[in-house]
């Protein structure tokens, strides 16, 4: 359920105006993490300002299976700050720029639109029992790549069965398959969103 806001919103990252909820079909960058968007965002007309809408609204404190030991901290990564080093996603292995969640004691960092993903999912490849989200460092063979990717990705698995997918096998999957997903062509390119909106469709496919 997404978090209940007043509309219009303000936001830090854009302290001079306030966010109204705008919705339409056309692409966008999200000012704060970066990553693109399409659909429903938070915008500000004089400025060409958009943000998602989780990204305006999403908590500075959050409890997530994603990294049960700690809370996640929202921080915001200057875009020509002095670290050196790209920041990595620690679930999608994107890179991260902007607003994102990070455990300060493990290193562990995560893109807001990441935390969305559910902790299960049904995956029409393997109909008998929901699958897991989870860090599985052991190597373990993804029914879809046969082990050609990387093998320390996060992955849905099913314990029961011992069977895996990798997060990114399954938006291949998405793609050869995309009638069924009903998910088209052209949205592919968005990486964080899509991974969230894929696990929706696939959702839909047992309701
Ligand atoms: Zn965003
Ligand atoms: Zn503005
Ligand atoms: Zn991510
Ligand atoms: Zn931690
Ligand atoms: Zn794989
Ligand atoms: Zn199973």
């Amino acid at each position: 359920m997404a978090p209940f806001h007043k509309n219009p919103i303000q936001h830090l990252l854009h302290p001079n105006h306030s966010l109204t909820l705008f919705d339409s079909n056309t692409k966008y960058v999200c000012e704060g993490c970066k990553t693109l968007g399409i659909g429903k965002r938070f915008n500000c007309p004089e400025c060409d300002f958009d943000l998602h809408e989780y990204c305006g609204t999403c908590p500075m404190n959050l409890s997530s299976f994603l990294h049960s030991y700690h809370s996640l901290k929202l921080v915001t990564r200057m875009p020509h700050g002095n670290r050196q080093l790209d920041r990595i996603c620690n679930v999608c292995c994107d890179s991260i720029e902007g607003l994102f969640y990070r455990c300060n004691t493990c290193e562990f960092d995560v893109h807001p639109l990441c935390t969305l993903l559910p902790q299960t999912l049904r995956h029409v490849l393997h109909e008998e029992h929901p699958l897991r989200l989870l860090s599985f460092s052991e190597s373990r063979t993804c029914v879809i790549c046969k082990g050609a990717c990387n093998a320390f990705s996060w992955r849905c698995r099913c314990a029961l069965c011992d069977f895996d997918i990798h997060m990114e096998c399954m938006l291949v999957q998405c793609k050869k398959q995309k009638t069924w997903l009903g998910i088209s062509n052209h949205i592919h390119n968005i990486n964080v969103l899509i991974m969230v909106e894929l696990v929706e469709e696939l959702e839909k496919l047992y309701l």
